[in-house]
């Protein structure tokens, strides 16, 4: 999907393609984490699309949209390393330029997206020299790369580029802003990530992980008697007292349905054995009574009581709930 800032480099793209000046090489240059791969994948379904808009953009309704959208249409190949390899190999661009030598399924373009293209070792850039050179009818090729100069000068000379930027400071921010949960730090996180959007929302999506994984461990000390629930409180209401809400939420349904022996569609798959365990301590109807509370809670967030109150009470009542001794 296009993101905000990448209206007028999409634009560009159009009306090189409108006026029959499409290159059939380009390398797509900027810094990671801006999007180079969301603009690729949008221009790539663009030329894909049986009735793409007037501005260009697919229409998202046709039979080429819909095998893009599942992953599978035949004419569109990624190229990127492969399983724990960091390198492109050559076995892939042979593997590739055959591919591109049969015409393409749907008469229309065949598009190659090369991501990130340094990542080609040398053999591999050499036999991709020739495809550059000489592609075959209705193929463009997107190479994208965060640092250009580590491909061979003879690739670079045989695409056109194309550089992105940085996206402006209040576009970055307004769009991670729309990303995020409310309360999470939206400058400090595109200040860490050096003013890259996708950068900025891959840390903050580590850092609830994080956080997610540290709660878990505190709740679970809660259940062996340990901790201090107020103290917990003033920590986990911090920036938003609603995610660890939800999240407690989520713990208990899973540990209702492993308590089912119905371990699919778990919210917290990693989580398993703990909450298995956690489950196994308690009255079935203890677990649903906690939910309720933990439902009255959520309410409860939008009055006026205070949220470190309520999850105070929350905390309370789980390290208080009666458990069976284990191993009896
Ligand atoms: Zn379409």
């Amino acid at each position: 999907m296009l993101l905000p800032w990448q209206h007028t480099i999409f634009q560009q793209l159009q009306q090189c393609r409108r006026e029959n000046r499409l290159p059939h090489a380009i390398l797509l240059s900027g810094p990671a984490g801006i999007g180079k791969q969301a603009l690729a994948e949008a221009f790539a379904l663009s030329l894909l699309c049986e009735s793409p808009h007037t501005d260009g953009t697919a229409c998202g309704a046709c039979h080429a949209c819909a095998m893009f959208h599942a992953g599978s249409h035949p004419d569109l190949h990624r190229i990127g390393p492969e399983d724990t390899s960091k390198n492109i190999r050559i076995d892939q661009i042979r593997a590739l330029i055959e591919t591109l030598s049969l015409r393409s399924h749907y008469g229309r373009h065949k598009v190659v997206i090369l991501n990130p293209a340094d990542a080609m070792n040398t053999a591999a850039a050499n036999s991709l020299l020739k495809t550059l050179e000489e592609p075959p009818p209705d193929t463009i090729l997107l190479l994208l790369s965060a640092r250009p100069s580590r491909l061979p000068a003879t690739i670079r000379s045989r695409c056109q580029t194309l550089h992105m930027a940085t996206p402006h400071p209040e576009e970055a921010a307004s769009w991670l802003k729309s990303q995020l949960e409310a309360g999470q730090e939206t400058e400090t996180l595109l200040a860490l990530a050096g003013g890259a959007p996708l950068t900025a929302l891959q840390l903050a999506e580590d850092e609830r992980l994080a956080s997610r994984k540290q709660m878990l461990s505190d709740w679970l000390q809660l259940a062996n008697g340990e901790g201090d629930p107020v103290r917990l409180a003033s920590n986990w209401v911090k920036p938003d007292a609603a995610l660890p809400i939800t999240w407690i939420y989520g713990w208990l349904t899973d540990m209702i349905r492993l308590r089912a022996s119905q371990t699919t569609r778990l919210n917290n798959p990693d989580a398993k054995a703990t909450l298995q365990k956690l489950a196994e301590e308690l009255d079935l109807q203890r677990i649903y009574g906690m939910l309720d509370r933990v439902q009255d809670a959520m309410r409860l967030l939008d009055s006026q009581v205070n949220p470190q109150m309520i999850l105070e009470g929350i905390l309370l009542y789980w390290r208080n709930l009666p458990r069976t001794a284990k191993n009896n």
